[in-house]
């Protein structure tokens, strides 16, 4: 990609010797999740939230309305529950597929209309959350959330199909442009991935390549060279394994009793510990705080004499993060050190530590300038806000829809993209409208 009026060109190689710099001893591990319930909140007036709505309501009487009431009353006195011939089962396979009609059908009414209306849209930046790019069967899907990855040959369908409506930008490029009131493309859009996995090196990075893409890649500067895991993939993997090693019997050993308190049904084999339950399980134990997780974990690891580790390596290493930062596609942003999530619960100490200390790593190893922070799971109070601006030029939230010159460059949104919702070109041009 050449240079582009009012972006600067891309660095040409590494000024600096890299160097490895100082690990703690106590690392807090967590990971996102780009659909939690951080971002839905936020996204009560959208066409998401009418079609929530909709589906919610599919098959069942909405008891808001007066006669929804008295159907409800009427199928609890006849002991019918939910109406249709052919009983439970059938219905709730009517009900799937309504749902996934609806779904369709909305996402072809907004992949014709949203591509007309990005027309009107002048200096709009769409910025892309991706984390993970691994090919079908690979075994570190095992313990992956749906939500945390795409396969190679997504991410390069992606790419096309974007280049057809936005021009590729790097993400600081387009900021600093923006800030200096240099001119901006018509419509861009720009690639981040979150956490810094290694995957992005062998799938992800050879497919920018060939599309002549740039991207951010978001590193947690503590893992980076380190065989450590976070704690979801962590859990995930001990999950699996002592399913497979005490199935039920699992619960009853007290490093694992927590897990019964999520209030939710537990998996009591290794094969009913499918992507959604993992899910859910991932997402019911974000109620505690990043410090308490990782103890449980470790003891949970500890008890089946097993680190959670896959074997292969899962994170960058710094000669990864090296080789692309020398191609001059890829820009390193920080991810904080440990993945912390940020609140006011931390000490000043703390925060400064995870804010600035990871940029000063990433500089230090990296040999590039890490002017971009992102929050991690979004969490960003107004102190930790502050902070992140005294010391960087703009930072990623998990706030979905776009970005424009007008907006917030401290809390810049994004569209976060997986495989399962979008493997298609409507899926994906309605994702990319912001409006669901
Ligand atoms: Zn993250």
């Amino acid at each position: 990609m050449g240079a582009k009026p009012g972006i600067p060109p891309r660095r040409a190689g590494i000024a600096d010797e890299a160097r490895e710099g100082p690990l703690e001893s106590d690392p807090v591990y967590t990971s996102d999740q780009p659909y939690g319930p951080y971002r839905h909140a936020r996204n009560s007036h959208s066409c998401h939230a009418f079609l929530s709505r909709t589906i919610r309501h599919c098959g069942r009487p909405d008891i808001t309305s007066p006669s929804g009431r008295a159907t409800l009353l009427r199928r609890r006195r006849s002991g019918s529950g939910r109406p249709g011939p052919g009983g439970a089962g059938v219905t709730r396979m009517n009900c799937r597929a309504a749902k996934a009609a609806v779904k369709r059908a909305a996402e072809l009414a907004v992949a014709k209309t949203a591509p007309l209306l990005w027309r009107r849209r002048h200096g709009s930046l769409v910025v892309l959350m991706y984390h993970r790019v691994l090919p079908p069967g690979d075994p570190r899907l095992e313990a992956e959330q749906p939500g945390m990855y795409v396969h190679p040959e997504t991410l390069r369908f992606h790419l096309a199909t974007l280049k057809r409506h936005f021009q590729p930008v790097r993400l600081d490029h387009w900021i600093l442009a923006a800030r200096n009131n240099a001119p901006l493309p018509e419509r861009a859009f720009a690639i981040t991935f979150d956490d810094g996995w290694a995957d992005n090196f062998e799938y992800a990075y050879p497919v920018l390549t060939e599309e002549d893409v740039p991207a951010t890649i978001f590193v947690v500067s503590d893992l980076v060279g380190t065989g450590r895991l976070f704690w979801p993939e962590r859990l995930g993997l001990l999950l699996r394994q002592g399913l497979a090693r005490h199935a039920a019997q699992l619960y009853s050993f007290s490093e694992f009793a927590w897990l019964r308190a999520l209030d939710m049904p537990m998996p009591s084999s290794e094969r009913e510990l499918d992507p959604e339950r993992l899910d859910r399980i991932i997402n019911g134990a974000k109620r505690d705080d990043d410090a308490t997780l990782c103890a449980r974990v470790d003891a949970m690891a500890s008890r089946l004499g097993d680190a959670g580790s896959s074997g292969a390596a899962q994170i960058l290493s710094w000669e990864q993060i090296r080789t692309m930062v020398g191609s001059g596609l890829i820009s390193i942003g920080s991810h904080t050190r440990r993945h912390t999530r940020l609140s006011d619960a931390l000490t000043p100490e703390r925060l400064h530590d995870e804010i600035a200390g990871s940029r000063f790593v990433i500089e230090s190893n990296a040999g590039c300038e890490a002017p971009l922070f992102c929050y991690p799971n979004g969490d960003a109070t107004a102190t930790v806000r502050s902070l992140v601006a005294e010391h960087y030029l703009a930072a990623c939230s998990t706030l979905h829809g776009w970005h424009s010159i007008a907006a917030d460059r401290y809390m810049i949104r994004r569209i976060s993209v997986h495989q399962d919702i979008t493997r298609d070109e409507t899926s994906l041009l309605a994702r990319l409208s912001g409006w669901i």
